[in-house]
């Protein structure tokens, strides 16, 4: 089975994207929300994570996400370390979910692929673009944030121009563009793949 890795900026549309995907029956493995999973669930990455952090990062075996949060915003080594912990443990458990899966491909979607070369695993990579002003707008509708916090989440991802660089396939998710269509004609590619 083909693996085929899904990413975009923050507020691109990916998970509108993968739900496209998954309505035409592909699996899609929703990396950030496994990660977050794995991060209250995992023994080892959670020994790794307290090992690291002290045990207050879990309360009552919860992880205390805000400070989890604050803490990596500020420092960004910690952050590599976190993702070093928690991204071979998220690897992983798409491994062994894609084993259970049947088709032609799966998906995993994922924000981060073209900043960690995490897109080297997969055999095909499509990137859903978008401007920046317009995921900004998004971003800030959705979440019910400023611009000046979009944009500092921003600065941890790769620029439009790195993630169009690794893509096989673009969805454009913008204006007037139709995103069905384009779904529709990448899945018939991604099936004739070899
Ligand atoms: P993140 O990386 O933050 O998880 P994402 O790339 O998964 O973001 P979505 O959550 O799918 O992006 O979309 C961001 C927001 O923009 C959502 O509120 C979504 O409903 C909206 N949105 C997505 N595509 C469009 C579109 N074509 N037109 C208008 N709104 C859209």
């Amino acid at each position: 089975m083909l693996k085929v890795g899904l990413t975009g900026g923050i507020g691109s549309g990916k998970t509108v994207v993968a739900g496209v995907f998954g309505v035409l029956g592909v699996p899609v493995f929703q990396a950030d929300a496994e990660a977050r999973a794995i991060m209250q669930s995992d023994e080892a990455v959670k020994a790794a994570l307290e090992a690291r952090f002290g045990a207050s990062i879990y309360s009552g075996g919860i992880l205390d996400r805000k400070a989890m949060a604050a803490i990596i915003f500020r420092d960004a080594e910690a952050l590599r370390l976190v993702n070093g912990i928690v991204h071979p443990a998220v690897r992983a458990a798409f491994d062994r979910w894609a084993l259970a899966q049947s088709g032609p491909y799966a998906i995993m979607e994922a924000a981060l692929m073209a900043e960690n070369g995490g897109w080297r695993r997969f055999d095909q990579v499509v990137v859903v673009a978008c401007s920046e002003a317009e995921r900004i707008r998004r971003v800030m509708a959705r979440d019910g944030v400023t611009e000046e916090e979009v944009r500092a989440r921003m600065s941890n991802q790769a620029s439009e121009a790195e993630r169009l660089a690794i893509a096989h396939h673009v969805v454009r998710n913008e204006g007037a563009e139709l995103v069905i269509p384009q779904v529709l004609a990448i899945h018939e590619k991604l099936k004739a793949a070899p």
